[in-house]
């Protein structure tokens, strides 16, 4: 009998960790790489190139799209101030799932998911409406889920280590990352130094990442901003 098969947006390689071990049990699994809302362009890279290579390692296809991170700003313009959990989550999540949903719906899968639901700090609540919203909208099912749930998101902080993955230390956002990631109430410039953490890696995951020419309309987030968010990788 055919197994049904399930496009999973994933946000991170560490959230996806336990989610496609307990997903390949059931669906055929391909993996969708959609999170123009990470900040700043070597950070999007790392994860990127990270969750490349922990899909190629489970032998799951990984889709990426282009990073636009002028689309995310355009999306929460207006919530910036928000804190983290508020409108602006809601937004930049419906957002990805959006996307995702669409994806689904044109390849043909029979439903999609989200790894989202694997942190403590994500409402699996909010993001399975969020989801169902995004399926009505496109025609495909969600999977709703709560990947947190017996032990998943310890499970996930195991399996990251055991294969050396990177793990952030923000949720994506340059707000996020201002906010609570070890850069409070710094400047988006003291931020950008301090994710020079992630420089060393980047030539690991360079090979993963295809980079392009800037597309029109994405100088806008950096005059908003005054910081390159798409920056090339060094
Ligand atoms: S904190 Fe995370 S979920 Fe919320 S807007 Fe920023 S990147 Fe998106």
């Amino acid at each position: 009998m055919r197994r049904p098969t399930l496009l999973l947006h994933i946000c991170c390689a560490p959230c996806s960790t336990h989610v496609i071990s307990l997903l390949a049990v059931r669906f055929d699994l391909a993996g969708l790489f959609h999170n123009p809302n990470i900040h700043p362009g070597a950070e999007y890279a790392l994860r990127r190139g990270e969750a490349a290579r922990f899909c190629r390692g489970r032998g799951i296809p990984l889709l990426c799209t282009a990073y636009r991170p002028g689309d995310w700003f355009s999306t929460v313009r207006g919530r910036e101030g928000d804190p983290e959990g508020g409108v602006r989550c809601a937004l930049c999540i419906r957002m990805r799932l959006d996307e995702t949903a669409r994806a689904a719906a044109l390849g043909g899968f029979d439903c999609f998911g989200t790894t989202l639901t694997v942190s403590p700090h994500k409402d699996a609540g909010l993001i399975n409406v969020i989801g169902a919203e995004a399926a009505r909208r496109h025609g495909v099912r969600f999977l709703a889920a709560d990947f947190k749930k017996g032990d998943g998101y310890a499970a996930s902080c195991r399996m990251s280590r055991l294969h050396g993955l990177y793990r952030q230390r923000y949720c994506g956002c340059i707000y996020s990352a201002m906010g609570g990631g070890g850069a409070r109430g710094a400047s988006a410039v003291l931020f950008l130094q301090e994710t020079a953490h992630v420089a060393h890696r980047v030539e690991d995951v360079r090979r993963d990442v295809d980079p392009r020419p800037r597309q029109a309309g994405e100088g806008e987030a950096v005059a908003r901003t005054g910081v390159d968010l798409d920056d090339p990788l060094p």
